[in-house]
């Protein structure tokens, strides 16, 4: 039998014009190809937000594996293979295993800061505030806002179903979202409201709001800037305001199909004058409008305006 299997082995070989040596040598290698083939790493190439983790896992193989990162400034990564963002950049990190090297390209990015304010509150406050720093002049610390003349809904309860809405929609594209109000019954005035952008270092803040008018007729949606002129606000918040109240408009309208009545230029806005980040108001309907207060106090609805001004956010951004 032992020796049956040497006759066929040296025939196949001589037959193939090689010998038994040369047969293991080409074999051997290919095995090996084979096996380190099916060790791999859970993810090749991930975008991760300065401070976020995530853990690396290599398959296909029991042996200890040895990571290391080109670059830990920017990206670190322990002993188990847990990669964290340090700073804005790209880092490979490595994983050595079996005499093979695994590698995962990570993206650092920052991730954009958005504060909303759902306009109003259940009860308003007359009290007084200045409308910006410095101001003599001073206007209502937060007021009720208007009222559906056909739904007799609040404007304050449209504006929060929309925030939620919106607070999802951003969440879910990689936002970091801070909500000034996700209730009814608060007292925030519009300067405290601006403080909490201002303190978050929000890179956009985002007020919503709907219209009121004494003529029904009057329809459509519009956004607030301060002018070039603004006394309150820094050079760059203006721009940057302007740049982001086109943006939401556009944007809102294209997706609601709303009437677009474009971006008002106005500096008596103690909610935008106290901010030291881009701000911008959204007045997304009238509701002293038949359709328009009826079509905002629909789920459905809600969700375009939301969505709308999302993507509004997205191409500020990209600009
Ligand atoms: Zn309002």
């Amino acid at each position: 039998m032992f020796k049956k299997i040497i006759t066929i082995s040296l025939t196949l070989g001589l037959l193939l014009g090689i010998t038994i040596s040369q047969v293991s040598v080409v074999q051997n290698p290919v095995i090996e190809v084979q096996a380190k083939d099916k060790i791999k790493l859970n993810v090749t190439s991930k975008t991760l937000y300065k401070g976020k983790s995530l853990t690396l896992k290599v398959s296909g193989t029991n042996k200890k594996v040895t990571w290391s990162s080109d670059k830990t400034s920017v990206a670190t990564v322990t002993s188990k293979g847990k990669v964290t963002a340090k700073k804005v950049g790209i880092a490979y990190i490595y994983a050595k295993v079996s005499g093979k090297t695994l590698k995962c390209k990570i993206t650092v990015k920052n991730q954009k800061i958005v504060v909303i304010d759902a306009g109003h509150q259940a009860k308003g406050n007359n009290a007084k505030e200045p409308i910006g720093p410095g101001a003599k002049e001073k206007k209502a610390k937060v007021t009720t806002g208007t009222t559906g003349k056909w739904t007799k809904k609040k404007e304050s309860e449209i504006n929060l179903a929309v925030a939620k809405k919106l607070q999802t929609e951003l969440v879910k594209r990689g936002y970091k979202v801070i909500m000034v109000r996700t209730k009814q019954n608060v007292n925030i005035s519009n300067k405290q409201r601006a403080d909490i952008a201002n303190k978050a270092k929000a890179d956009v803040f985002i007020r919503l709001h709907c219209d009121g008018s004494s003529n029904p007729k009057i329809s459509g949606a519009h956004t607030i800037a301060p002018t070039s002129k603004n006394k309150y606000v820094s050079k760059n918040v203006k721009t940057s305001s302007q740049k982001l109240a086109k943006s939401i408009i556009n944007s809102f309208c294209k997706n609601t199909k709303a009437k677009n009545r474009s971006v008002s230029y106005r500096d008596d806005m103690s909610g935008i004058n106290w901010c030291k980040v881009p701000v911008t108001i959204i007045e997304m309907g009238f509701m002293s409008n038949k359709q328009e207060d009826k079509k905002l106090a629909t789920s459905a609805y809600q969700t375009k305006c939301a969505i709308g001004i999302a993507n509004g956010i997205d191409n500020y951004f990209k600009k």
